[in-house]
């Protein structure tokens, strides 16, 4: 063995305690470092050493080098894309997962993959998906789609007679995938999948809206003449998360042929909220769903979880077959289902946040971030140098500056802005204008008048007129 390998092993117990120590003064530190460290070099990175240091001497490179240039993401005022943190259960979760360090694919050897399956069954009940959707987990929510539509793909063909998955893409001939307000991981998932970015048809919005035109959808399925087809509808669109009319969308089913998938990355969140539950309402009329965990379930990255109704459908995509492996059955093992075959005890995180804070812990980080979205929209909608550019429905305030909103106006506020609060840039109805959005478990009213604040001033900064 290696002399640091042997080392290493010999004081294993004080070496993760070092590690721990690191963690815990790294989260306590949350609050106050840069919630973007400002811009530098990365650090010199030599050759890769023949011999190495020992993990003290990495740990404490890593502490040097790399630990003050990572962002804190994991706090309560990073507020760009759509990020969570990580409960303290499911940090311990996510630790004990290296620990275990399982691959929980089959029922060769241990119960891993009944881990996840029991931890699908109480993400089924927490989005109110009845026991007709099979669940599993996969890095994140792009994965989720690209599976989701992958299923979505062979039901295709099992209208058409053929199997894309055996005789490949082509054999469908052209295919149409209709959506209103697709996320881009969408667009992704089918120039993975053989169907080509070209196959995203666009559906008219309702006015003013992210939300599918249920009668212009209705239009374009009917050009489709009886032809089968994928509709993806969208619950929580990322600039003002929007919510296709899934009961209304789903009711067009009984007069056109196709595949209904929802990507609910964040909006599945929704169901957790009695006053914002409405908005998810025939979620589960799904043929497949999309659910991000590492967003507002606030597990670490990465995780989510696809549902289908047909996971049969499913196996004849994803199947691995191999001697060792053995038949698929009636319940295939879950090397059959991903696009990994090995794979992480993902579902451990989810199951121990789960298991410590419940459905009531869970719905009441929801609840406090959405009443911090609220709140911010709140402030700057009062603020002279700023407009929202839309209502705040749930988690995000989309927003602009009110006077000359140029991408390199909101850039350099971003960045003035960036030590105290990060927001991302995006563009919606044309206009440059930036997200907050709120799904971290540790933001609080005190974070939302902090990142108002430090907005107000960076906007405040900008250069006057030439
Ligand atoms: C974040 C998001 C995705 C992509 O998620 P990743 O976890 O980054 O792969 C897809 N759809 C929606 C609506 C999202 O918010």
């Amino acid at each position: 063995m290696d002399a640091h390998l042997a080392h290493d092993l010999d004081r294993l117990p004080d070496l993760l305690e070092a590690t721990r120590r690191h963690a815990v003064e790294m989260l306590a530190g949350l609050d106050a470092r840069p919630v973007v460290p400002a811009a530098s070099a990365p650090p010199k990175t030599g050759p890769l050493p023949e011999h190495g240091a020992g993990l003290a001497a990495a740990l404490d490179a890593f502490a040097e080098d790399w630990a003050p240039r990572l962002s804190a993401s994991a706090g309560p005022r990073y507020l760009g894309f759509v990020t969570g943190g990580a409960t303290p259960a499911a940090l311990a979760g996510d630790w004990l997962t290296a620990a275990y360090d399982q691959n929980s694919n089959s029922a060769l050897d241990g119960a891993g993959q009944e881990l996840e399956r029991a931890t699908v069954g109480w993400l089924r009940e927490l989005f109110g998906l009845s026991d007709a959707h099979h669940g599993t987990f996969v890095s994140g929510a792009t994965m989720s789609n690209t599976t989701g539509l992958a299923v979505a793909r062979e039901w295709l063909g099992e209208r058409l007679g053929v199997s894309p998955a055996e005789d490949g893409a082509a054999a469908l001939g052209p295919v149409r995938v209709l959506s209103g307000a697709p996320h881009s991981s969408v667009a992704k998932g089918l120039s993975v999948l053989g169907l080509g970015r070209r196959s995203l048809v666009p559906v008219p919005t309702l006015p003013g809206r992210e939300a599918v035109d249920p009668a212009a959808l209705e239009r374009l399925l009917a050009e489709g003449d009886g032809r089968p087809c994928v509709v993806v509808a969208n619950a929580g669109t990322v600039n003002t998360v929007d919510f296709d009319d899934l009961r209304a969308v789903a009711a067009l089913r009984e007069r056109h042929p196709f595949w209904l998938h929802v990507d609910a990355a964040f909006g599945a969140f929704a169901a957790l909220s009695s006053g914002h539950a409405h908005l998810v309402d025939g979620l589960d009329l799904a043929d497949s769903v999309c659910v991000d965990l590492h967003k507002w379930l606030n597990v670490p990255y990465d995780s989510a979880v696809q549902f289908t109704r047909r996971p049969d459908l499913q196996a004849r995509v994803f199947q691995n077959a191999a001697a060792y492996l053995g038949p698929l059955g009636e319940h295939p093992d879950l090397v059959h289902l991903t696009p990994e075959n090995s794979h992480r005890l993902r579902a451990l995180a989810a199951w121990f946040t789960l298991a410590a804070y419940g459905r009531a812990g869970h719905r009441e980080v929801v609840e406090r971030d959405v009443a911090a979205a609220r709140a911010l929209g709140e402030e700057l909608a009062a603020a002279p140098e700023f407009r929202l550019l839309a209502p705040v429905r749930l988690n995000v305030v989309c927003f602009t500056l009110a006077d000359r909103p140029t991408p390199e106006r909101l850039t350099a506020l971003r960045e003035a802005a960036g030590p105290e609060v990060f927001v991302t840039p995006t563009v919606y109805g044309g206009t440059a204008a930036l997200r907050a959005a709120f799904s971290n478990w540790r933001t609080t009213g005190a974070d939302v008048r902090r990142a108002a604040r430090a907005l107000r001033e960076a906007a405040a900064g900008l250069a006057g007129p030439a």
